[in-house]
């Protein structure tokens, strides 16, 4: 190849730890815990299908280069949701964006410059500490309990910072995290907003996943707190997508932000990626407007509801003392600490020979790993592979122990 000099943040760029994992997916008989996945059994095909005829039959909105921002009826589409969320916004609060990691690479590129601070929930969605290092921040961990967010720990961090590590925004996702499948409490969310308006940084709402809830009520996103305690100085950002809940192919995200906040990511998205699929987006919107949506949502609640409860006996069953988890109250992931130390890469590698996949934990701190995390995926596996999945995880345990 011929010698030239890349990007110093392409110099030695670390993959997505997640995608590293793929070509283990193949091998005969694999069960993975590990993509976060939507289950292709509860995919509309017949309801996406529809959408997509009536799509067809409108070429020139659907097949022609379309807005950067995205297209009025789907932006209307998505304020529609937004409302159902608890959010009340004018279409021309959010934009359209390929999945919602384009939106949170937008905001890193419009943000962060080499060497700002800024603060993560740890551990923390892998794609977005890569976005983040790629662009050179200086990432700070902020630790999560069940409850989401440790906010008095981050009010102790800010408190102490001096003010050059000050962050700039703070990146997580309150309502069934991932990898935690946490939900930050309605307390908390207060005070995360309040800390943000002390100390003026961005809170990066992140919720692809706040729809999928099991039982519980859901509090209102942060997004919708920081609207009633600062009207117009609303520190929240709020992303959001319809790849848990419709399809991931769609590559459709959204996010809604300050006017101008969404100029200038408008402006950077220009020269990513022009428009999101004008056709996605017809097929978006059209299906939003049929009554299958909150069917086919209802649904994927139920099952991913049984899936995990499917999980969490399992687990109880078989590994109960030699894991410690919680269960989550929605979302389609189980944390897994394990009790005692243990030589984490063999036992992926024990995991991997019996044919059971999961995420070791390292893959969800910027740095440093802590503890003996794995998060396990509920969303694709059938009870009774997840059932199976379980008991080859316990024989990989045992296997790593007797050693
Ligand atoms: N944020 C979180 C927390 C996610 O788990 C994911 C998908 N794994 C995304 C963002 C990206 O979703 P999208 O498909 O909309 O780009």
């Amino acid at each position: 190849m011929i010698s030239v000099e890349f990007a110093s943040s392409y110099a030695n760029p670390a993959g997505s730890p997640i995608r590293e994992l793929f070509p283990y997916l193949n091998r005969p008989g694999m069960i993975s815990f590990a993509g976060g996945y939507p289950s292709p059994s509860l995919f509309d095909a017949e309801g996406l299908q529809q959408a997509a005829q009536h799509a067809f039959a409108d070429t020139a909105g659907s097949l022609q280069y379309g807005a950067t921002e995205g297209s009025p009826a789907l932006r209307q589409a998505l304020a529609q949701l937004c409302a159902a969320r608890g959010i009340q916004c004018d279409p021309s609060h959010l934009i359209v964006t390929t999945g919602s990691q384009q939106a949170f690479d937008l905001l890193v590129r419009v943000y962060i410059a080499p060497a700002a601070s800024v603060y993560v929930e740890t551990p923390a969605y892998p794609a977005a500490i890569q976005a983040l290092r790629l662009a050179q921040a200086r990432i700070h961990e902020v630790l999560v309990d069940e409850d989401g967010i440790d906010v008095d720990a981050l009010q102790r961090q800010l408190e102490d910072a001096v003010p050059s590590d000050r962050p700039k925004l703070l990146y997580t996702v309150p309502t069934f995290s991932n990898p935690c499948g946490t939900l930050l409490t309605q307390s908390r969310r207060e005070a995360l907003v309040r800390l943000a308006l002390k100390y003026e940084f961005l809170i990066i709402e992140d919720d692809p996943y706040g729809e999928l809830a099991f039982s519980t009520s859901v509090p209102p996103p942060i997004y919708a707190t920081g609207h009633v305690m600062a009207a117009a100085d609303n520190p929240v950002v709020y992303l959001s997508s319809l790849s848990k809940t419709v399809a991931p192919a769609l590559r459709v995200g959204w996010m809604l932000a300050p006017a101008e906040i969404l100029r200038r990511c408008a402006i950077a998205k220009q020269t990513s990626d022009l428009c999101t699929s004008p056709l996605a987006q017809a097929v978006a919107s059209r299906y939003l407007a049929s009554s299958r949506y909150a069917a086919m949502v209802a649904g994927a609640r139920d099952e991913y509801a049984s899936r995990m409860r499917a999980m969490a006996h399992a687990l109880r069953d078989e590994l109960a003392d030699t894991l410690t988890f919680f269960e989550p109250k929605g979302g389609m992931f189980v944390w897994a600490e394990l009790a005692r130390p243990m030589d984490m890469p063999r036992l992926f590698q024990a995991a991997v020979e019996q044919g059971v996949l999961y995420v070791p934990g390292d893959a969800f701190y910027p740095y440093e790993p802590r503890g003996q995390g794995m998060r396990l995926s509920f969303a694709t596996p059938s009870t009774h592979e997840i059932a199976q999945g379980v008991r080859r995880l316990a024989r990989a345990l045992r296997l790593c122990a007797d050693h």
